[in-house]
């Protein structure tokens, strides 16, 4: 089993990023922000509650974001490893996440940090763009869609998120960056920790990951040639 726990500030790219890895690995991303997203638009009592965090750009409450986590990694298509993009963003989830994996004799293979500074991430998240089908973000001018206002990977339509506004943008990172450094610590501790520097193009990027996963005895592909078919 493969558990890759994908780290960064909201913006960073782990949304880009992650399919990449998953489909070299053949396990699927598993991103809470998008399970919450399919909740609160399935009108579920979780989602329904998830929704008045969310939209304040703050975290879901631990208890709700574990339990929905822990749920999804419960499904047969993960028995052979995850990529988690946006859990954990808490050392309580963190531990949570441990103490799962230990009870099957696992644990979190490498964690991925992607580092860049929060101007670039404002400008990245205000002109993004994801997939109603499966959260594929794209940008309006660093990461196009080949046909306009359609993804690329699943033709679904693209839609704006509600809290990608500078405002919420801002809130987030205000409420987020103080735990994403516990998680770091977290991480950083256990030995699995490996850091990426986000402020390059999205293939620089891919091609980071692919060499870090290797130093965590992860090998794939560089992800490059099949992430942009131009
Ligand atoms: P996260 O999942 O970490 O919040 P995303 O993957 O959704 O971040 O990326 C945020 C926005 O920035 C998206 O619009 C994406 O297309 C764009 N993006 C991602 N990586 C890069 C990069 N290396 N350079 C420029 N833009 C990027
Ligand atoms: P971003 O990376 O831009 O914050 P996500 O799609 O990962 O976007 O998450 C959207 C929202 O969903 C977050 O602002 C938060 O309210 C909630 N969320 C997602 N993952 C978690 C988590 N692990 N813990 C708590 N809240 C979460």
């Amino acid at each position: 089993m493969n558990v890759v726990v994908m780290l960064g500030a909201p913006g960073t790219g782990k949304g880009t990023q992650a399919p990449l890895v998953a489909k070299r690995l053949r396990i699927p991303v598993v991103a809470t922000g998008d399970l919450f997203r399919a909740a609160a638009r399935d009108g579920t009592t979780l989602g329904m509650e998830a929704r008045r965090y969310m939209d304040a750009g703050q975290l879901v409450p631990d208890e709700i974001t574990v339990r929905l986590l822990l749920d999804r990694l419960g499904r047969p298509d993960a028995t052979h490893g995850v990529v988690l993009d946006g859990f954990p963003r808490t050392s309580i989830q963190a531990k949570a996440l441990d103490d799962a994996l230990a009870a099957k004799g696992e644990r979190v293979d490498v964690a991925v940090l992607i580092d860049a500074p929060e101007e670039e991430l404002v400008r990245r998240m205000s002109g993004r763009w994801i997939c109603r089908a499966a959260g594929h973000p794209y940008h309006e001018v660093f990461s196009p869609p080949l046909v306009p206002g359609t993804c690329d990977l699943d033709g679904s339509e693209l839609y704006q998120r509600a809290d990608d506004q500078p405002e919420t943008i801002r809130a987030r990172m205000a409420q987020q960056l103080d735990a994403l450094e516990d998680v770091i610590g977290h991480y950083r501790r256990s030995g699995v920790l490996r850091t990426v520097d986000g402020l390059q193009g999205i293939h620089e990027v891919a091609a980071g990951i692919t060499r870090v996963l290797a130093e965590a005895g992860i090998h794939i592909e560089d992800a490059v040639a099949e992430h942009d078919p131009r």
